[in-house]
């Protein structure tokens, strides 16, 4: 176990509207609503992304992938998360284990819980053992219990490579 481990927490909120594409965590699900963003709109890769670079005080999403650059228009958030992944290796760390949670609405996305965690293993190549993800309603409350919006958190536990 590394001696000198380090924490990153993440969050994200996105505009949901008809007609968008719903992709959290690289898993595309099937919606008549979806996160509006510059990008492909993955709020669980941003939080994600974000919790990976604040862990080693690397900065965050914005700084990297200015969302007027009009490089990063519809963008593949996968792209964001792997460049940070690049980033956090160069500084001598590896992701150790993740954990997030999904709030949303709409959405219903409990039958998908495991197909994203597949995807994000995949990305982080870490085995699913090593990464959680939950996903929960705001019991009608607010923006995103109105079902206006969309919101994700990650916490990342980097460690020594
Ligand atoms: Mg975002």
């Amino acid at each position: 176990m590394s001696t000198d481990p380090r924490v990153g927490l993440g969050h994200d909120l996105h505009r949901l509207e008809a007609g968008r594409p719903c992709v959290l965590g690289g898993v595309t699900i099937p919606s008549d609503v979806g996160p509006v963003g510059h990008s492909d709109g993955d709020a669980l890769l941003h939080a994600l992304t974000d919790a990976v670079l604040g862990a080693c005080g690397a900065g965050d999403i914005g700084d990297l992938f200015p969302p007027d650059d009009d490089a990063w228009k519809g963008a593949d958030s996968a792209e964001f998360l792997t460049e940070a992944l690049r980033r956090v290796a160069a500084l001598g760390f590896r992701v150790a284990s993740v954990d997030t949670i999904v709030i949303a609405e709409r959405p219903r996305l409990g039958p998908w819980k495991e197909a994203i965690r597949t995807s994000l293993a995949g990305m982080l190549g870490l085995a699913p053992d090593r990464i959680g993800v939950k996903a929960k309603t705001a019991e009608g409350l607010g923006p995103v219990g109105e079902g206006r919006a969309l919101e994700a958190r990650a916490v990342v536990l980097l460690v020594s490579a």
